[in-house]
């Protein structure tokens, strides 16, 4: 059995690498699509695997400067894929293990919540996010928290920290759930969006789509048995709907199979006292539910 180089380890892992920096595939594609090119190699036909690659990077539509550095890289894979692959690749199954290896962070298949933790704290899939970010703020509290409190996105308090709603409206939050007897470390919190967007500004759809995957793996492995979501992107995000909150709040829904609230931000409560009551209405209504699930 021939042995793989690694030089061309290397490099592969270096044009990902790359490839990665600059954004042109989104994160969760690297790995599948690197095990893809792969399984063309069985039959050693190089050119399946830079034509693939190849593919990839043209179809991002990133920026010229990016993709003449990309152009450059891939000609020069190609020229290592010739010279050096179909001789010395003949074990794929070596290969693949070495590719999980190089792209551990890209498996989308987490079943532990620190992997999971850490593939998103190298995650550069929002570049402005990436580029200005402080701290990635993936959650804290409890991860095996009956309850689950999804937020829109890090403010400037939370992305200095890295920790989900330390600032004002975090300590509000922090009042609300104790007036329905809930302590901070008891559930979980979180946000759509794991990195701030500059001046607190709104997600922007892209960056929504990107990130919304942490989010539905973070609740796949917590396992609540309800959920919280606050504010406007929060709920809509998870319902998949385009209702205004108004018309959300008051009753439950089903995210996943697991049943959700959805009631105003706590940020929303400091601008607007007014909404404070039909917040404390559905709080109410979460901790009877609660209540009666932890009863049954
Ligand atoms: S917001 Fe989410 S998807 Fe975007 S860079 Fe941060 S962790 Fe990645």
């Amino acid at each position: 059995m021939k042995r793989v180089s690694q030089n061309i380890i290397k490099d592969i892992s270096e044009h990902i690498e790359f490839m990665k920096r600059y954004n042109l595939f989104p994160l969760h594609n690297d790995g599948l699509m690197l095990t893809e090119a792969l399984k063309s190699l069985e039959n050693f036909d190089a050119s399946d695997i830079s034509g693939s690659v190849e593919k990839k990077i043209y179809s991002s539509e990133k920026s010229s400067r990016a993709s003449n550095v990309v152009s450059e890289k891939v000609v020069n894979f190609d020229k290592q894929i010739n010279e050096d692959f179909k001789n010395e690749l003949t074990d794929n199954y070596e290969v693949k293990k070495i590719t999980k290896e190089i792209f551990k962070t890209d498996i989308p298949d987490f079943n532990e919540i620190s992997k999971l933790k850490d593939t998103i704290s190298n995650c550069f899939k929002c570049r402005e996010l990436s580029n200005l970010r402080n701290n990635v703020v993936f959650g804290s509290g409890n991860e095996n928290a009956d309850l689950v409190i999804v937020g829109e996105a890090p403010g400037a308090d939370e992305d200095k920290q890295g920790l989900p709603f330390v600032g004002r409206a975090g300590k509000l939050l922090t009042d609300i759930l104790k007036a329905i007897n809930f302590s901070r470390d008891e559930v979980y919190i979180c946000n759509i969006l794991k990195c701030r967007p500059p001046e607190n500004r709104n997600p922007m759809p892209d960056e929504i789509e990107n990130c919304e995957p942490f989010l539905y793996n973070q609740l796949k492995l917590i396992k609540p048995k309800l959920i919280l979501a606050l504010g406007t992107f929060a709920s809509q995000t998870l319902l998949r709907s385009k209702e205004p909150l108004g018309k959300l709040r008051g009753r439950f829904h089903t995210y996943e199979g697991v049943k959700m609230m959805v009631t105003y931000h706590p940020a929303a409560l400091l601008r607007n006292p007014a909404w404070k009551k039909p917040t404390w209405e559905d709080v109410k209504m979460l901790r009877a539910e609660y209540d009666n699930m932890i009863k049954t």
